[in-house]
């Protein structure tokens, strides 16, 4: 049965990838669009990337959602960016 085991061949192991890679639970950060990983039902989780925090949401075991972000990390990282880079960067005149 030959045929068997071309219908499990490279496409499928490739499609099979892309759905692992879901529901061990990646999500891509909104922020720098790194692809972030947190840990089991966590409430928050801060992007190991870019430092901001971002509020996490389980529809189902091991598929995370971002439900926002957390505003008290977030607004002081941006404050930070703005008092480095000025009120420009933000598109302020
Ligand atoms: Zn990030």
């Amino acid at each position: 049965m030959s045929k068997r085991g071309e219908t499990f061949g490279f496409k499928q192991t490739r499609a099979e990838d892309t759905a692992k890679g879901r529901t061990s639970g990646a999500i891509r950060c909104l922020n720098c669009f790194e692809r972030i990983i947190p840990p089991d039902e966590a409430k928050t989780y801060k992007c190991p990337h870019c430092g901001y925090e971002w509020r996490i949401s389980w529809p189902f075991p091991n598929f995370p959602r971002i439900r926002g972000p957390v505003w008290d990390v977030n607004r002081k990282l941006a404050e930070k960016e703005v008092s480095e880079k000025g009120w420009e960067s933000y598109g302020a005149k």
